[in-house]
């Protein structure tokens, strides 16, 4: 059975992360994307269960509460963690577990399991960011202020991880996310 092995891919909304994973669910064979639970409102085309798990605060303490989750933050003042049961038993399953969260999920996980690989996604520069946001069109003015905000200080611990890729063309990122994920198996 091929080994299992845990991606945790952060990096400032806009900055391309939920593009490259969807691309590395379509190309690289074995991979499973953790689906998050979260208390923040869905988006416009984002279905429950595929996109996130939509809870209430209420749903959302219930699980803290009973311990499953392996990580979790609050994130522009709404909750988000990661199910822990699910990616324990993917990981098992000899398969390539993505997690994306944000920084301070990211460092939780770390201390629970260090050996897992750490990836940091950044835009070529925060006017592209701003941009990007901007051309986005699902965020409001003030969130995307937020955005920025906690961009700048996500960008501040990108060499907190293994490996940081600038995503200045979507392939050419893809690339390199792809080479790390199979150096990471080679090991
Ligand atoms: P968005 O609301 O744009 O989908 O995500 C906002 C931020 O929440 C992103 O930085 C994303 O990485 C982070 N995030 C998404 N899921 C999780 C999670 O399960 N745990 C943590 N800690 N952060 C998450």
């Amino acid at each position: 059975m091929p080994q299992g092995n845990l991606f945790v891919i952060s990096g400032p909304s806009g900055a391309g992360k939920g593009t490259l994973i969807s691309l590395l669910t379509q190309r690289f064979p074995g991979v499973w994307v953790s689906v998050s639970a979260t208390t923040r409102v869905p988006r416009p085309g984002e279905k429950d269960g595929i996109d996130y798990r939509f809870l209430t605060e209420d749903e959302f303490k219930q699980i803290l509460d009973d311990g499953g989750f392996l990580e979790h933050a609050l994130v522009h003042g709404k909750h988000y963690g990661t199910l822990k049961k699910y990616v324990d038993e993917h990981i098992a399953r000899g398969e390539q577990v993505i997690l994306e969260v944000d920084v301070q999920g990211a460092r939780q996980v770390k201390t629970i399991m260090p050996d897992a690989h750490y990836i940091f996604i950044e835009p070529p520069s925060l006017e592209e960011l701003e941009r990007r946001l901007r051309g986005r069109n699902t965020e409001t003015e003030e969130q995307i202020n937020k955005r920025l905000d906690t961009a700048s200080l996500e960008l501040s611990s990108k060499m907190e991880y293994d490996v940081q890729l600038v995503n200045e063309d979507i392939e050419d990122a893809y690339a390199q996310l792809e080479a790390y994920i199979k150096s990471c198996n080679e090991r």
